[in-house]
């Protein structure tokens, strides 16, 4: 089957995968690179990405090293118009729509944009969770980078690992998983090795739920488009009501991921032998359980192995009622963090010309009209310290060192030129406020083996312990 651009990214960009056209810090767009364009039939210049920093067809970028930087090709912008018109006409024509809608949400916002110029250049990046989760089209809130790499650790997500998430939303967290999780090896001949050569493995998988009709079907497509679909199974569900099991069979899940405005509703389902009865009415109530529904409890949860889940929710009224279930329900270890993760910007500051003065160094003009501005302030610096003092005294003038006198006008041309200053500036870093980072608050927690009486006279009898 084919591989995935997402575990196996190759060297270069190829034909028919998605790559991440990266345009400039926090500007990201992805693009599912192809040399034919159904829409540009008649037409010789295939798919084109515009962007405001220029034009980039497809054809240019397939093929090249990942990480390459392209500069903008001169194409003939005007043939757009004539594609999205046949696109918007082959639309409505399919479906009897008025075809000056256009679908929010498919359209990175950068390709809706008017090419104003081409001399620009982007660098084409490889898919990876972290340059999806910065590109995607987003249906919802997403679970970041930072967030994300700390909860698939702490749920000890690992090749092999089963893990269950709800809901799935826009698919961050989802991308993230399935390479946490992924146990597959490329063969020699470029496909994947199939299961019984490589038997010894455990296949990992993300059991993914989510409960919105839309989102459920956009990921479905784009999971298939990503070639994720061995390693995702995607299930249209509410949770809350109908559990986890799929197709009547058990996820056998180690790990769990719930990012839900309500997960103490979806904890009833998630037991080894189904919630105390108490539970059932009190905290499940209506929502509750299979038994209520006349079926023996199944269990979506491997029974070998104590079970690792986090829960994922931006309230603190939320986490105290998902606590509060979790300790009915037998959940140990539970612990709550919040990562606060800021962006620390770290630059040279640039030195002032009295600053400057004082330590011997001078900052790098930020364009012309100040390195001019500089010019001319240092001409009157240099008249003055060579001339009259304020004072009215006359003063012989001193004879200062040229590396010495940081204003003489052959230092400033030359820092000017060399940039050399720049480098001595004082180094500053400046945070966001803390208010920016908050995102949510994690709530771990980890569900024991059981472990009955008749587990301890096994285990007794097999290490011949005696009591
Ligand atoms: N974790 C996702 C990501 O990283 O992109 C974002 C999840 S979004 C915040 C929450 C999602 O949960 C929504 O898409 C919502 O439709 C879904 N959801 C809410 N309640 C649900 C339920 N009972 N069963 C299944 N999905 C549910």
């Amino acid at each position: 089957s084919k591989l995935s651009p997402f575990l196996h990214a190759g060297p270069v960009a190829t034909d028919n995968n998605l790559s991440i056209i990266h345009l400039k810090r926090d500007l990201q767009t992805p693009t599912i690179l192809r040399s034919y364009d159904k829409d540009d039939e008649g037409y010789s210049e295939g798919k084109v990405v515009n962007t405001r920093f220029g034009s980039f067809p497809h054809k240019t970028l397939i093929g090249l090293p990942w990480g390459s930087q392209v500069r903008a090709s001169r194409v003939d912008t005007g043939s757009r118009g004539r594609r999205q018109e046949k696109k918007k006409k082959r639309k409505s024509d399919e479906a009897g729509l008025d075809a000056s809608k256009e679908e929010v949400g498919d359209t990175p916002k950068e390709e809706k944009e008017t090419v104003t110029a081409s001399s620009g250049f982007i660098h084409l990046l490889p898919p990876t969770p972290e340059n999806w989760t910065s590109s995607l089209p987003h249906r919802t809130q997403v679970v970041y980078t930072p967030d994300y790499s700390y909860i698939l650790h702490r749920i000890r997500a690992r090749p092999g690992t089963n893990i269950i998430e709800a809901g799935a939303g826009s698919g961050s967290f989802t991308h993230a998983s399935a390479r946490a999780v992924y146990s597959g090896l490329p063969s020699t001949e470029g496909g994947e090795l199939s299961v019984s050569t490589s038997k010894r493995r455990r296949l990992g998988k993300v059991w993914s739920f989510e409960f919105h009709e839309q989102r459920h079907e956009k990921l479905v497509k784009e999971i298939q488009d990503h070639g994720l679909e061995g390693v995702v199974q995607i299930t249209h569900r509410d949770v809350c009501e109908d559990g986890f099991l799929v197709n009547e069979e058990s996820p056998k899940a180690d790990a769990i991921f719930l990012d839900l405005p309500a997960p103490w509703l979806a904890l009833p389902h998630l037991t080894r032998s189904g919630p105390p009865a108490k539970e059932e009415k009190e905290d499940a109530g209506s929502n509750g359980m299979d038994s209520s529904k006349g079926k023996p409890f199944v269990s979506p949860l491997n029974p070998t192995v104590p079970v690792h889940l986090c829960t994922f929710s931006p309230c603190i009224e939320q986490v105290q009622r998902t606590v509060s279930v979790m300790r009915h329900l037998g959940w140990t270890d539970i612990s709550m963090v919040e990562v606060a993760q800021k962006r620390i910007e770290v630059r040279r500051e640039r030195v002032g010309i009295d600053n400057g003065q004082q330590r011997g160094i001078q900052a790098t003009p930020a364009n012309v009209d100040e390195a001019l501005a500089r010019l001319k302030e240092v001409e009157g610096n240099f008249q003055t310290f060579h001339g009259q003092e304020p004072t009215g005294e006359t003063t012989k003038p001193k004879k200062v060192k040229r590396e010495q006198n940081p204003n003489n006008r052959e230092t400033i041309m030359e820092s000017l030129v060399e940039r050399k200053v720049y480098k001595e500036g004082r180094l500053v870093h400046k945070t966001e406020p803390d208010v920016k980072t908050h995102t949510s608050y994690l709530v771990f927690a980890i569900l024991p083996v059981e472990w009955t009486a008749e587990d301890e006279e096994k285990a007794r009898a097999k290490w011949a312990i005696k009591v």
